[in-house]
């Protein structure tokens, strides 16, 4: 079992998102769990204010350090007392500033650790103090910037729970897709056998599963040639 702990102002988005489909049943089957916070119920200012101006000026808000931390602290508490002891932990900011996240990487977190602590920014951000306070380490989705944390902690926990044993039905659900080793997956059919004129190629359907394993590994090279050499090059190195 996984578990998740997102620290977010929106729980009812991130919790809208990962309620549904394989991984909302993942949770209901007890292969993940994951748990939401409102960053905001650990406020002490009495308005329940998470932001402030920033220091020598500029452009809008940042979320202070001292909700998140209380959070934070929420977070461990509630763990304890449920009887969750982790045996590794990891403290994730989702942050256009990180490491872009790849499928590789997200292998990782789910074969290392047991309980990944998600922290969601808003407005400009968060006080950099409590990143070097409580932060381990900082994933980005891509180099863009949005304007929260929120679909970027369900990427990462939609990626690496679908690595998580019972997720998926079968591990070479993943072991065999696009990006797992490098390369792009083949292109895939299914009925029916003639669609707008176009047919199935006839490999598929004869039966020689050396064959049609040739074929798919072949079509693989073609269309991450085509579409990702990028893939390739990084594969050689
Ligand atoms: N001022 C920040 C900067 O320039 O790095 C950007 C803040 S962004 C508007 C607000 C929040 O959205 C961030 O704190 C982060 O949690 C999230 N965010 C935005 N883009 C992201 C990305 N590409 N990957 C992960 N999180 C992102």
């Amino acid at each position: 079992m996984m578990r998740f702990d997102i620290m977010t102002l929106f729980p009812d988005l991130v919790n809208r998102i990962l309620g549904e489909s394989i991984i909302g049943r993942a949770q209901k089957s007890g292969a993940i769990r994951v748990e939401t916070y409102n960053i905001r119920d650990y406020s002490e200012d009495k308005h329940h204010r998470v932001d402030d101006t920033p220091y020598g000026g500029g452009k809008g808000m940042l979320m202070a350090a001292p909700p998140i931390y209380n959070c934070f602290e929420a977070v461990l508490n509630r763990q304890k007392e449920e009887g969750f002891s982790s045996q590794s932990r990891r403290v994730i900011y989702l942050s256009p500033k990180g490491k872009v996240l790849t499928q590789a990487h997200a292998k990782e977190l789910a074969q290392t650790y047991d309980n990944l602590i998600l922290l969601c920014g808003h407005y400009e951000g968060v006080d950099q103090r409590i990143v070097d306070e409580i932060v381990d380490e900082e994933i980005s989705i891509g180099d863009y910037v949005l304007t929260g944390g929120e679909l970027p902690a369900c990427i990462l926990t939609d990626c690496v729970a679908r690595m998580v044993e019972g997720v998926l039905a079968d591990s070479e659900c993943y072991e065999k897709e696009s990006l797992s080793d490098g390369l792009l997956e083949y292109p895939q059919y299914t009925r029916p056998y003639e669609f707008h004129g176009r047919v199935v190629p006839e490999i598929l359907i004869s039966g020689d599963h050396a064959k049609v394993d040739a074929w798919r590994d072949a079509r693989a090279k073609e269309l991450t040639e085509d579409l990702r050499p990028d893939l390739l090059q990084e594969k050689i190195k």
